[in-house]
């Protein structure tokens, strides 16, 4: 095969995949069928990137996958994916899809079913840029590269496949990829992948908002946050995606920003986001607005704050399609402020709280955004750090 290269000489070897992916693609293999590990998985690899997990591409139609695996279930969304599970690990395992020949689309030339099966040339074709169609077969010890990635790789290079307003067209979600792509790999974007974007964002308000609400969750957990938004608005992209950046930004950038680096550096050390914190963060200087507001109105602060959060999430809700467990949490975070800037006896309870860390961690976000005076969250580090009888001490202290 022209597009086969030796996976050594690339420093790919299976070794640096996980177990699961390898018996994915073993056991498949060994039941007759091609398997492949494919998109981030690779790319990540020979980038020298430790990969966030591995997805397998194959000829086997998803009954055929559950078949071969004991622990493997379908799962529905947008196409028919089959979840195998080895211990701890889940790979997502997807059938090769055939190029689009008849699909049916939306008014706005949106693809609505991709569910035809082909080849794996075909699957290539179908996928968004060119170093996301990488094939690596772990046990020939091949990669395949139908589409020249490698050599994009290699010059840092995004480049969407086949022609990118169509691409844009069929599916509108594959703009923000671009940009978290290009902010997250630091690559370059190629010009024709690039300059349609401008043109073609409105096009992301008819695309389902729970679509919405994953890609962006993936942005914002990149570990490249703030670039990825910088990006965006620099793109024309956030109208009507989250149209509540231009709000943020104009009310206080600057504590945004704050939120979004201090995220991009967790992610980067390896701990994990919430979506409820990020939200709450991201939503904060419209509450606090309102608050203040509702207070110039002569509500007492506790009240004040309700009133504020019940009409933000209201209205940001349903525009962001924020989960109502994760409105619950934001909602726990928000009404916890007030009581952490009291520093009191009521310190022993509130620390007892489920979702105090969050509280806490949120109380930090906000000295470190100049926002509070830096004694409170000292205060509040010392009370948490300390044994009981520092906690007695520094509550008769704060009396
Ligand atoms: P990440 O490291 O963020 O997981 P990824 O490239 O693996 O990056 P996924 O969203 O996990 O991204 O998708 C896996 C693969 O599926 C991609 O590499 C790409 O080949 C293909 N893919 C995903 N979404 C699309 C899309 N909207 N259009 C075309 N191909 C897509
Ligand atoms: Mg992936």
């Amino acid at each position: 095969n022209a597009h086969s290269h030796p996976a050594a000489a690339l420093g790919l070897s299976k070794q640096r995949i996980s177990f699961a992916a390898l018996r994915t693609c073993e056991e498949l293999q060994q039941a007759g069928f091609a398997a492949y590990i494919v998109g981030g998985g690779v790319r990540d690899l020979l980038l020298g990137r430790e990969p966030k997990d591995f997805d397998v591409a194959t000829d086997a139609a998803p009954e055929e996958v559950l078949h071969v695996f004991r622990r493997a279930r379908l799962i529905g969304r947008r196409f028919r994916i089959v979840h195998v599970m080895f211990g701890r690990e889940t790979i997502e395992v997807t059938t090769f899809r055939a190029a689009q020949t008849n699909g049916q689309t939306d008014a706005h030339g949106r693809m609505l079913n991709d569910n035809e099966f082909g080849t794996r040339d075909e699957d290539a074709l179908r996928r968004d840029f060119t170093v996301n169609a990488l094939y690596y077969d772990p046990i020939a010890e091949t990669l395949i590269d139908p589409l020249g990635g490698v050599q994009d790789l290699n010059a840092r290079l995004l480049r969407m496949i086949g022609d990118p307003a169509t691409r844009y067209r069929e599916d509108p979600v594959r703009m923000l990829r671009t940009v978290r792509f290009a902010a997250k790999l630091d690559f370059q974007v190629d010009p024709p992948t690039l300059k349609p974007i401008r043109r073609m964002a409105p096009l992301l308000e008819n695309v389902p908002p729970a679509r919405i609400f994953d890609e962006i969750m993936k942005l914002l957990e990149s570990g490249h946050g703030l670039a990825c938004i910088q990006r965006l608005r620099h793109e024309g992209l956030h109208h009507g995606i989250l149209p509540l950046l231009d709000t943020i930004f104009e009310t206080d950038e600057g504590f945004v920003t704050q939120a979004l680096t201090r995220t991009d550096e967790r992610v980067q050390q390896g701990k994990s986001v919430s979506p409820s914190f990020l939200f709450a963060a991201l939503l904060w200087p419209q509450v606090r607005v309102r608050w203040e507001a509702a207070r110039t109105r002569g509500e007492h602060v506790v009240p004040a704050l309700d009133l504020a959060i019940t009409s933000v999430l209201d209205e940001q809700g349903v525009k962001l399609s924020l989960q109502r467990r994760y409105q619950a949490d934001m909602r726990e975070i928000w009404m916890m402020q007030p009581r952490l800037e009291k520093r009191g006896r009521q310190a022993f309870t509130l620390i007892t709280q489920l979702r105090f860390r969050a509280g806490y961690d949120f109380l930090l976000l906000r000295a470190g955004a100049g926002e509070l005076d830096g004694t409170m969250a000292d205060w509040w580090t010392a009370f948490t750090t300390g044994n009981h009888d520092e906690r007695e001490r520094l509550v008769k202290e704060s009396l």
